[in-house]
């Protein structure tokens, strides 16, 4: 199947409908980005890779990200991690504070605020320097070294993260993080911050399409085993109260963030990622949702 005139097919229509989402704003520096913003990158494992629009536009990747820190910690640590954090979708918001109580500072699943918080406190005690650790991580993924945290992103975050803060000492007075809340927060917020275009994280997620393996060096990331726990959760829970949803819709597994960036793939076939950074009522892009919609439609691909 040519995927190329598919989704050249499928952008002009999503274009020329209503944008009906609204720009985030919470975070100040990202309700600067250019709300009409829209482009696709499908990276196929057979070679037919294509993209459309500001597709090599670099964004911020919010909670996409926390898909690669859960991956560099699961790949060092390996099951142990399930004792810190759960695989139980959370049926709420990404940075309720409600659940955390009862399940005594053991956050739902990695994917939202609180779980991808202890996973930033798990690699702090793990690495020499979480930091560089990890963006030489993605580097690695991405086989791009001039990808990079967008410092003015992370410290407007942080100028305002009040919840995320709540979050960290919350899960620290359950005794669920180890180190010092402020660097926690200030590792979580610089990865959030990790500008990627549709193109690179396509590419960056093909190994989780590949059952662990990446590209363009065959180096095993994750065990085929732990490949399908991450593509599950991102399955389960990569979409905030709007997972079910997604599966729904799309049949895919993938993760969003508010920076308006969805990545999903299609295990042994491609992944694909889309930016529009006007998002629908539950924070996922709303183009982006309608795009991969559409798209998994069309080319009856889905893993269901
Ligand atoms: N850094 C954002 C926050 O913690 C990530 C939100 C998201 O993309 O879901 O609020």
């Amino acid at each position: 199947m040519k995927y190329s005139k598919i989704i050249e097919d499928i952008y002009k229509q999503v274009l020329s409908e209503d944008n009906l989402g609204t720009a985030p704003t919470y975070i100040p520096e990202l309700a600067q980005v250019d709300p009409n913003k829209f482009g696709v990158y499908l990276y196929s494992l057979n070679k037919q890779s294509y993209g459309v629009g500001d597709c090599e536009e670099r964004f911020s990747s919010q909670s996409i990200a926390k898909v690669l820190s859960l991956c560099l910690a699961y790949s060092i640590i390996g099951d142990k991690l399930w004792k810190r954090v759960d695989v139980e979708p959370s049926g709420t918001s990404f940075n309720s504070l409600v659940q955390l109580e009862a399940d005594n500072g053991i956050p739902r699943n990695p994917l939202i605020n609180a779980g991808a918080i202890v996973v930033c406190d798990i690699l702090l005690s793990i690495l020499e320097d979480a930091e560089a650790d990890f963006l030489n991580f993605v580097r690695e993924l991405a086989n791009d070294d001039s990808i990079n945290y967008s410092v003015l992103v992370a410290e407007s975050e942080k100028s305002v993260g009040y919840r995320n803060f709540a979050l960290c000492y919350y899960i620290k007075s359950l005794g669920n993080i180890e180190n010092e809340p402020i660097e926690v927060l200030n590792f979580y917020f610089k990865m959030c911050s990790l500008e990627l275009s549709c193109k690179s994280l396509a590419y960056i997620f093909s190994f989780l399409a590949n059952d662990g393996i990446r590209m363009h060096d065959r180096v095993q990331i994750l065990t085929e085993t732990c490949t399908k726990r991450v593509n599950a959760l991102m399955q389960t829970c990569g979409f905030y109260d709007e997972s079910g949803e997604f599966a729904f819709k799309v049949g895919l597994p993938g993760k969003s963030g508010v920076g308006g960036g969805i990545v999903a793939l299609l295990p042994n076939h491609y992944s694909i990622a889309v930016w529009s950074p006007k998002l629908n009522e539950k924070g996922n892009s709303y183009r982006g949702m309608k795009f991969l919609e559409e798209f998994t439609a069309q080319t009856h691909s889905s893993i269901f």
